[in-house]
């Protein structure tokens, strides 16, 4: 059975001070709750062990990047050991930020996402078009190779360890959110394509999130749909109440 998660995704947002702050306001608020999803935040590099020592078992704790390569002379790199060794479980990859601003590629991704396995990491993989790509069709191109280029040489049995997040780029911090259709369609046509590659059981049991301007006010919409298995939140994960108000729309 696949999970659900709400994962938050902070960015290069807060110090460690107001991280640690937000993290226990989250904290607070999940334990009079019992969720009806995993809830993860992610924080910069340099919050991981500070906001670990404030949550408990009920927040997963994840990075936002991480190396591409496991150790060396790579001046101001964090490898997904060190990731791993501050208790964090999840680290995003991929995310449209990093290969827009970064010059993340697909081999690149490729090589962080073994090195996040490697190390017990679970990888949320981000992928999604850009508005041109929306608007001329060929977003499922797109997608597709994102998809095949970064991830379909793992075994199934390392597949099966990754959450996927479908973001288009478009609907990021632009408060344009996908409709519920569109991301269904999407959600729909990926669980499809890992079907063809991995087998049904492979693709029933992946978590595929949409990210883009999710809210409390859209997510339950979002999350109704069948392939949608609940979101990675950016703006809205900085304010403990509309993170809480996302969780708890599950
Ligand atoms: C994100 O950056 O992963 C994201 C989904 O951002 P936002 O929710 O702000 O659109």
């Amino acid at each position: 059975m696949r999970k659900n998660i709400v994962a938050g995704n902070w960015k290069m947002n807060t110090t460690v001070p107001e991280g640690v702050k937000l993290a226990s306001e989250v904290n607070a608020a999940l334990e009079g709750i019992t969720p009806k999803c995993d809830v993860v935040i992610g924080v910069p590099f340099t919050h991981l062990t500070a906001v670990k020592a404030v949550i408990g078992e009920k927040l997963g704790l994840s990075a936002e990047n991480c190396a591409d390569k496991a150790k060396g002379a790579y001046t101001g790199e964090v490898s997904a050991a060190m990731v791993a060794s501050t208790g964090a479980t999840y680290v995003i990859l991929g995310h449209s930020e990093r290969r827009q601003y970064y010059g993340e590629t697909a081999a690149t991704l490729k090589d962080k996402v073994a090195l996040a396995l490697e190390n017990g990491l679970c990888p949320i993989f981000c992928i999604g078009e850009v508005l041109e790509e929306r608007e001329n069709g060929t977003y499922f191109d797109v997608i597709k190779a994102q998809i095949v280029e970064s991830l379909f040489d793992l075994s199934a049995e390392d597949f099966g360890k990754i959450v996927l997040a479908y973001e288009p780029v478009w609907a990021i911090g632009t408060g344009k959110t996908a409709t519920a259709d569109q991301a269904q369609e999407i959600h729909a046509f990926i669980r499809g394509l890992i079907a063809e590659k991995y087998g049904n059981q492979v693709a029933d049991d992946t978590t595929i999130l949409y990210g883009g301007s999710c809210k409390p006010s859209n997510a339950k919409e979002l999350f109704e749909k069948p392939d949608v298995d609940g979101g990675l939140i950016g703006g809205a994960a900085l304010d403990a109440a509309s993170f809480m108000g996302i969780v708890t729309a599950f």
